[in-house]
C-alpha cells in the first residue's frame, strides 16, 4: 500500500489549515478528498447581487468599479476595499493586511473595468454588502493569456459542504494544495483496473480531479458516478464476505420431527385456526429445509402488510424447539413483543405450559423480556432463558443486553426489521455457542435495491399474497379544515362500533403542549412510538403556520366530548405509558371492553386485533407513506372490510396532499415503498434502516442508482468469490476495514 490518503492534514496543510477542517471532521487527506462538492457553481451566470442571502457562501461575476487601499486609524494594519458590480448592484471585497505593501498584488489586479469571478460568505458592514477576502479569478489577468482566462473563468466552481468558519473556499483551497500534488501511486484505487475498464470507469485520481476540480459539467459528472460505483462497490464487496463468512460457519441442524413423532409444531398447526397460504407454505419449506443444514441460514422474509409473516416465523422457530434449541424473537416495540408472547401462549396453549403440572410433555415456555420488566420479573426470564426453561424468549432490545443468555440459541427472528441494524443481528447472533440461525422479516416490501443496500448480506424470501377471505380496505382523505367532514367521520367510527368492531385514531404526538412529536425528546423506550414525520426529514411544516400538530391525551379528551361518540369508552396508548398500562390498554382494547383506542405509531408494526376495521389517522399529509401503509394495515384484517380515514390539512394541489390520494388511490406497499424513498435523501432512507451506512455512502442513491448497485453487486460477488480474503486486492480489503470502523463507530455513538 502506497496511498497517502492516511497522512495527516495538519502535516500536509499545517496546524493552521488544518484546525478549521478538523471542526468539520477532516483530519486526513483521505477525508478531505472524500468531501466532494455539494453542487457546482455555473459562472458564466451573474449572481443577481441583489438576493445574496447573508451568511451564504455564493460566486459572483462582476465587474470591478473602484478600488482603494487605505491605512487603519482603528488598529495597525491596512485594508483595501474594492467595489464590483453586476451593473445594477454593487458588493464590496475587502481585503486586510499588516502592512499597505502586502495589498499591493491585489491593488494591481483588481483594476477598474476588469471582469472576474468572485467567491466568499456574504456578510454585512454598515448595511453594505461584502465579501471579506474573497477567492477570486480575473479574466485574462490570472492566466497566462487571455483564452485561457476565459477557459479558467467557465469552470465550473466546486461549492462545498461548509461552515462559516471555514467558508466553502478555503476547503477548496485545501483541495488544491493536497490534490495537485499526487501521482497515480499515491492513490488507493478499491475498484481493480479490470473493473473499471468494463465500465468506463476513471481512476480514482483522475475523478477526484475532475469531482475537485472539474473542466466541464460532463467532468464532474462522470467523477461522481465513479465515485457511485466505487461506494457500491465496496458495500456490495463487504457484504459478499459477509455471506461467504456466514455459509462458512458452522451451526447446529436443526431437523423436523418425523411424522409420528410428538412435536409443537404438528400441535400447532393442528390448532391453527385457518389453512396456511401457498406462499406461508412454501416458503415454510424453505425454512424448514434451511435450519435442517449445519450452516447458519441468513434470510430476509419480506411481505405485503397483512401477508402472516408471523405464521411463518413461529412455525420456524416452534421447529427448533421441537429439535431441543432455543429461538429468540426480538420485536421493535414492547406493544408488539408483548402482543407476540400473548399470541404464542395462546396458540400453544398447555404446550406453552412445559414443566408445569398439567403442561405437555414437549411443551415449552415462552418468556418474554422487556426494558420495563420490574426486577423479579426480569430475573425470572433471564433465568428461563439461560437454563433453556424457556425455548422461547421474546423481547425487545433488552434482549440484546450482556446479561442475556441462551442455554443453546438456535434461532434469532428479527420481527419487522426497520429498526435493527446489522450490529444488533450480531449481537443477538453472538450468543449462541454456535452462530445461530437467523430470520429477518421486514415491515413492508421493499425495492429491490435497497434489500441488496441494507440486507445485502441476507437471502430474501417474499410472501405476496394475503390469505383469501380478507375483504380490504378503503382509504379516504379527510379536510381537516371542513367541521361536516370531520362530523361524518366520527358518525362512520360510531356505525363500525355499532356493529361490534373497533377503532384506532392516530396522532404524531403525546402531549399538546410538547414541542416534539411522540419520541422525538429520545424519552420514549424502546423506539416506541416515534412517528417518521416528513418534515423532520425534508424541512416540511415547522413554522410554516400549519396548524401544530394533532396531541393524543387532546384528542382523547376531544373525542370524550364528541356526541356522535357518546357513551362509547375512549382508551389512550403511547410509549410514555408504564409498560403494564400499556398492556392493558391493548388487552382491553382487543377485548372489546375499549372501542376506541386513541394512540400514537405505538401501534405501526404488527399490531393484530381482527376487530378493528376502521382507522382515523390525524395530520396524516406529514407522515411517511411506508408508514401510514404500515400504519392502515392495522385494518380489515378480519374478514370486515376496512376503512383507513386519512386527516390531513394539507392544501389541494400541494406535494403533500398529492402524497396522501396516493396512499389513498393505491393498497400496493411496494410501490409506495418507492414513492417514499423518492421523496427522501439517501440518509434518511438508510438511517430509517439504522444500517450505520450512512457515512460511507455519500453519493449514493439507492432509488435512481439501481443499475449501477446490480452492476457493482455482481462484479464484487465476482471478486470476492475468486478471492475471499481479497489477499490481490488489498486496496479493497483496506476500503471495506475503513468502512467498518466507521459503522463500528457510530454504533458505539448511538448505543
Ligand atoms: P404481517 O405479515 O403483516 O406480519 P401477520 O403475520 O400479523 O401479518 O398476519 C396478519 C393476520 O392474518 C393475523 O391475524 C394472522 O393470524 C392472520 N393470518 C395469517 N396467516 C393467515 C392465513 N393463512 N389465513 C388467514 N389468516 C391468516
Ligand atoms: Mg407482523
Amino acid at each position: 500500500m502506497t496511498g497517502r490518503e492516511d497522512e495527516a492534514l495538519t502535516k500536509v496543510l499545517g496546524a493552521r489549515s488544518a484546525g478549521p477542517l478538523a471542526k468539520l471532521g477532516l483530519t486526513t487527506v483521505g477525508d478531505l478528498l472524500r468531501h466532494y462538492p455539494r453542487r457546482y457553481g455555473d459562472p458564466g451566470t451573474l449572481t443577481d447581487m441583489d438576493r445574496l442571502a447573508l451568511g451564504e457562501h455564493v460566486t459572483v461575476m462582476a465587474r470591478v468599479a473602484r478600488a482603494t487601499v487605505r491605512t487603519m486609524r482603528s488598529r495597525a494594519g491596512a485594508m483595501l476595499q474594492a467595489v464590483v458590480t453586476d451593473g445594477r448592484h454593487e458588493l464590496a471585497l475587502t481585503f486586510f493586511a499588516k502592512r499597505a505593501g502586502a495589498l499591493r498584488p491585489h491593488e494591481e489586479k483588481l483594476q477598474p473595468g476588469r471582469v472576474g469571478l468572485f467567491t466568499g460568505v456574504v456578510s454585512e458592514y454598515r448595511g453594505t454588502r461584502q465579501l471579506t477576502h474573497p477567492d477570486y479569478v480575473l479574466v485574462g489577468v490570472d492566466a497566462d493569456d487571455a483564452e485561457a482566462a476565459m477557459f479558467e473563468a467557465s469552470r465550473p466552481i466546486p461549492i462545498y459542504p461548509a461552515s462559516s468558519s471555514v467558508p466553502s473556499w478555503r476547503i477548496q483551497r485545501a483541495v488544491r494544495t493536497v490534490l495537485d500534488p499526487l501521482t497515480e501511486g499515491d492513490v488507493d484505487d478499491p475498484v481493480p483496473p479490470e473493473v473499471r475498464a468494463r465500465h468506463g470507469l476513471p481512476s480514482r485520481l483522475d475523478a477526484l480531479r475532475a469531482i475537485h476540480q472539474p473542466v466541464d459539467q460532463r467532468s464532474w459528472q462522470q467523477a461522481r458516478h465513479r465515485f457511485r460505483f466505487e461506494e457500491a462497490f465496496v458495500l456490495q464487496a463487504a457484504l459478499a464476505q459477509r455471506r461467504a463468512h456466514a455459509a462458512e460457519q458452522e451451526a447446529t441442524a436443526r431437523p423436523l420431527r418425523g411424522p409420528g413423532e410428538a412435536s409443537l409444531l404438528a400441535d400447532f398447526d393442528a390448532a391453527l385456526p385457518f389453512t396456511l397460504t401457498d406462499g406461508q407454505r412454501s416458503v415454510g419449506e424453505d425454512l424448514a429445509h434451511e435450519l435442517a443444514q449445519a450452516r447458519p441460514m441468513q434470510r430476509l422474509l419480506q411481505g405485503e402488510v397483512g401477508s402472516g409473516k408471523t405464521v411463518v416465523a413461529l412455525r420456524a422457530m416452534l421447529q427448533v424447539v421441537d429439535a431441543g434449541g432455543q429461538a429468540a424473537l426480538l420485536a421493535p416495540t414492547e406493544v408488539l413483543a408483548a402482543q407476540h408472547a400473548r399470541t404464542l401462549r395462546q396458540l400453544l396453549g398447555p404446550l406453552a405450559e412445559g414443566g408445569l403440572l398439567g403442561g405437555a410433555a414437549h411443551g415449552t415456555r415462552v418468556a418474554l423480556l422487556t426494558g420495563s420488566l420490574g426486577a423479579a420479573a426480569r430475573k425470572e426470564a433471564l433465568l428461563q432463558a439461560a437454563s433453556g426453561e424457556a425455548g422461547i424468549v421474546v423481547g425487545t432490545h433488552a434482549l440484546l443486553g450482556d446479561q442475556v443468555q441462551f442455554a443453546d440459541l438456535g434461532l434469532v427472528v428479527v420481527d419487522e426489521q426497520h429498526r435493527f441494524g446489522v450490529e444488533q443481528r450480531d449481537a443477538l447472533r453472538a450468543k449462541g455457542r454456535v452462530a445461530p440461525h437467523v430470520l429477518v422479516m421486514t415491515a413492508t416490501p421493499i425495492p429491490r435495491t435497497v434489500a441488496m443496500t441494507v440486507f445485502g448480506d441476507l437471502e430474501t424470501s417474499s410472501l405476496t399474497q394475503v390469505p383469501a377471505g380478507r375483504a380490504g380496505i378503503t382509504s379516504h382523505v379527510v379536510p381537516a379544515g371542513n367541521p361536516r367532514w370531520m362530523e361524518r367521520t366520527w358518525a362512520r367510527v360510531r356505525e363500525e362500533v355499532d356493529k361490534g368492531h373497533r377503532a384506532y385514531v392516530v396522532c404524531p404526538r403525546i402531549h399538546p403542549d410538547d414541542d416534539l412529536p411522540a419520541g422525538g425528546g429520545g424519552a420514549a423506550k424502546d423506539f416506541d412510538d416515534v412517528p417518521d414525520l416528513l418534515e423532520l426529514v425534508d424541512g416540511e411544516g415547522a413554522g410554516d403556520g400549519r396548524p401544530p400538530l394533532r396531541a393524543v391525551l387532546e384528542v382523547a379528551d376531544m373525542l370524550r366530548e364528541t356526541p356522535a361518540l357518546a357513551g362509547l369508552d375512549v382508551g389512550v396508548l403511547h410509549g410514555q405509558m408504564a409498560s403494564a398500562d400499556k398492556e392493558s390498554a391493548m388487552a382491553r382494547f382487543a377485548a372489546g371492553d375499549l372501542q376506541v383506542l386513541v394512540s400514537t405509531t405505538v401501534i405501526e408494526v404488527g399490531v393484530d386485533v381482527p376487530e378493528a376495521t376502521v382507522m382515523v389517522v390525524f395530520d396524516a399529509d406529514r407522515f411517511g407513506l411506508s408508514q401510514l401503509h404500515q400504519l392502515r394495515g392495522r385494518v380489515g384484517r378480519g374478514t370486515a372490510p376496512g376503512l383507513c380515514l386519512l386527516v390531513s390539512t394539507a392544501q389541494p394541489g400541494t406535494p403533500a396532499a398529492t402524497r396522501v390520494e396516493a396512499l389513498a388511490e393505491t393498497t400496493d406497499g411496494f410501490r409506495l415503498a418507492t414513492l417514499d424513498l423518492e421523496l427522501r435523501s439517501e440518509g434518511d432512507v438508510l438511517g430509517a434502516a439504522q444500517s450505520g451506512r450512512s457515512s460511507s455512502l455519500r453519493l449514493l442513491r439507492v432509488v435512481q442508482d439501481a443499475d449501477l448497485i446490480a452492476d457493482a453487486r455482481r462484479e464484487a460477488t465476482a471478486v470476492v468469490d475468486a478471492d475471499l480474503e481479497l489477499g490481490s486486492h488489498p486496496e479493497l480489503r483496506a476500503a471495506i476495514a475503513a468502512q467498518l470502523d466507521d459503522e463500528q463507530e457510530e454504533f458505539l455513538e448511538r448505543a
